[in-house]
C-alpha cells in the first residue's frame, strides 16, 4: 500500500466534513463510535445513490414490489431467523482483522493469532453478547417487551410475505425491495462508513420456486444484475470482482453466496454486496416460529409450495464510502494542485453551480439569478454559488463534484452567452444561454465536453 492510498480516507473523511457530506454523530458531545451524521451534500449523494437502486429494482421493473418495514421487531423474529442463537458465544474479536473468535476455544485463538506473523495480535475483551442492539417497549420495568432494533433489514420483508401475497397476489417469480436502516452492536467499528453501528441497507428478496435448474438460473441473472448495477456507481470495471464464499463462509443454509467486492486503498478486497441463496431457510422458520403458513400456491400447476429466495443485499453508507474512495481525484490545472470527486452524474449532489462572475455587480447577480431560476426548474439539482472570488467556487464545486459551472459575466448582458466549464477538464465553451439546459443534459447523459465546439450560439 502506498502512502498516498494510507492517507485517501483520512484526506476523504476531512473533505466530507470540510464540504458538508458528512459528521462523526453528535460530535459536540464527543461523538459516538460507529455513528455518523449527513450533512446537506452527503445526504444528496446517498439519496441518489439509493434513487438509483429504486430505479433498476423497483420502477424499471415489473415483477418487484417495494416495501418499508419497522425497524422494532419482536425479539421471537431473531429466534425464527438465527441471530439470536448465531451470536450469543462468548467471543473475543481481533483488532487487526476483525475476525470474531470463541473466546473459550484457546486451539482457534491462537491459530488465529498464527495468521499475523509479524503484527501481534490483540484482542477486545470476551464478551457473552449478541450484535442485536436491545430497547424496551412499555410504560413500566414489569409489563415492557424486549424488542430489537433490525441487525439486517431482510427479515421485515420476510414477515411479511404471507401479507403480499394475500394483497397484492403476486405470480411467482417475484421480488420484494427495501431501504433501510439497520442497526449492529459491532464490537470495533472502524474505517468511517466501512463498519457502523447504525447503517442503512438496500435489499432484494427474490421468491422463486424450489427447484435446483431455476435458482442456479436465478442467482446467475441476480448476480450479474447486482455486479452491472453497483459498476454504474462509476466504478473502474477493475476495482470491482465477484467472489464466490467457500464453504466455511456460507451460512450453514446457504445454497450459494457471493460478493461484490471493491479494491479498497486500505484494505484490499472488501465486500460491498452479497448475493446469497438462501432457499427456503428464512420462510420455513417464519412459518415454524410464528405458526402462519408461508406457502405459495401455484394456480397453474396446483401445488403449493414454500418458495427459495435468493437475496441481493447491500450496504447504502458502504457504497457511499467506496464511491468517494473511488472518485476522489487530485490533479494539477494550470499548475495549481486540486482536488475533485469524479462522480458520476446520476449520483452527484449538483449537476450544474450557477455563478454571476462578482458578486458586488447587481446586474450580473440578477442576470445570474434569472438563469439559476430558468436551469432550475428543468434541473432540480441546480444550485447557486457567490461565495468568495470565482476561484475559490470552482475549488468548492470540483471537490463536491459538481459535473459543470454556469458563469455569468459582463458579456452576458450584452449577448446572453455565458462560460460553461466542464469539471473533469476544466475546459470552458461560450454557450447560449438557451441552449443551456440541452447541453447540460447531453453532458449529464455522457456526451463529453471535448465533443462541444468552443461556442454554442
Ligand atoms: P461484513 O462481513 O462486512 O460484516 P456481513 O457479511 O455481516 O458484512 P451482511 O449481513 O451480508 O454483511 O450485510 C449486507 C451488507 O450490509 C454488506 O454487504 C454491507 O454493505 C452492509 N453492512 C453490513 N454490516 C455493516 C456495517 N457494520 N456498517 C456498514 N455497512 C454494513
Amino acid at each position: 500500500m502506498s502512502k498516498s492510498e494510507e492517507t485517501k480516507m483520512e484526506k476523504i473523511v476531512s473533505l466530507c466534513k470540510r464540504r458538508g457530506f458528512i459528521f462523526q454523530g453528535s460530535e459536540i458531545y464527543g461523538g459516538l463510535a460507529g455513528i455518523y451524521d449527513y450533512g446537506p451534500l452527503g445526504n444528496d449523494l446517498r439519496h441518489n445513490i439509493k434513487q438509483y437502486f429504486w430505479d433498476k429494482f423497483v420502477t424499471e421493473r415489473e415483477d418487484t414490489y417495494g416495501m418499508s418495514a419497522a425497524i422494532l421487531m419482536p425479539s421471537r423474529v431473531w429466534e425464527a431467523s438465527g441471530h439470536t442463537e448465531l451470536f450469543t458465544d462468548p467471543l473475543v474479536e481481533c483488532k487487526i482483522c476483525h475476525e470474531r473468535v470463541r473466546a473459550d476455544q484457546p486451539e482457534a485463538i491462537s491459530d488465529h493469532e498464527g495468521k499475523h506473523k509479524k503484527e501481534k495480535a490483540e484482542w477486545s475483551k470476551p464478551t457473552v453478547f449478541n450484535l442485536l442492539v436491545e430497547t424496551k417497549l412499555g410504560a413500566s420495568e414489569n409489563t415492557a417487551t424486549n424488542v430489537n432494533l433490525r441487525g439486517e433489514i431482510t427479515q421485515g420483508v420476510h414477515v411479511n410475505f404471507k401479507n403480499i401475497l394475500d394483497s397484492m397476489h403476486p405470480k411467482i417469480p417475484f421480488g420484494l425491495v427495501q431501504i433501510g436502516k439497520a442497526f449492529r452492536n459491532e464490537i470495533t467499528p472502524r474505517d468511517f462508513l466501512f463498519r457502523q453501528r447504525e447503517f442503512e441497507q438496500m435489499e432484494l428478496q427474490y421468491y422463486i420456486k424450489p427447484e435446483e435448474e431455476e435458482g442456479r438460473r436465478q442467482f446467475e441473472y441476480w448476480k450479474n444484475f447486482a455486479f452491472e448495477w453497483y459498476a454504474g456507481l462509476g466504478f473502474k470495471r477493475e476495482n470491482l470482482r465477484l467472489r464466490q464464499h467457500v464453504a466455511d463462509e456460507r451460512a450453514h443454509y446457504a445454497k450459494d453466496a457471493w460478493d461484490i467486492e471493491y479494491k479498497t486503498p486500505f484494505a484490499g478486497w472488501k465486500e460491498a454486496w452479497g448475493i446469497h441463496h438462501r432457499g427456503d431457510w428464512d420462510l420455513r422458520r417464519h412459518k415454524e416460529y410464528s405458526g402462519v403458513d408461508m406457502s405459495y400456491y401455484d394456480e397453474e400447476k396446483k401445488e403449493r409450495f414454500i418458495p427459495w429466495d435468493i437475496e441481493c443485499s447491500g450496504g447504502v453508507d458502504r457504497a457511499v464510502l467506496f464511491v468517494l474512495l473511488e472518485v476522489y481525484t487530485e490533479d494539477e490545472i494550470d499548475g495549481e494542485k486540486r482536488v475533485y470527486l469524479k462522480l458520476a452524474p446520476r449520483i452527484a449532489p449538483h449537476k450544474v453551480a450557477i455563478f454571476p462572475l462578482l458578486k458586488n455587480k447587481p446586474q450580473l447577480v440578477e442576470k445570474a439569478r434569472e438563469i439559476y431560476k430558468m436551469l432550475k426548474k428543468e434541473i432540480p439539482s441546480a444550485t447557486f454559488d457567490d461565495n468568495g472570488n470565482i476561484g475559490k467556487r470552482y475549488r468548492r464545486q470540483d471537490e463536491i463534484g459538481t459535473i459543470t459551472t454556469v458563469t455569468i459575466d459582463f458579456q452576458t448582458l450584452d449577448d446572453n452567452t455565458v462560460t460553461l466549464r466542464d469539471r473533469d477538464s476544466a475546459k470552458q465553451i461560450r454557450i447560449n444561454i438557451y441552449r443551456l439546459t440541452e447541453v447540460i443534459d447531453e453532458i449529464v447523459h455522457g456526451k463529453l465536453f471535448s465533443e462541444f465546439p468552443l461556442e454554442i450560439k
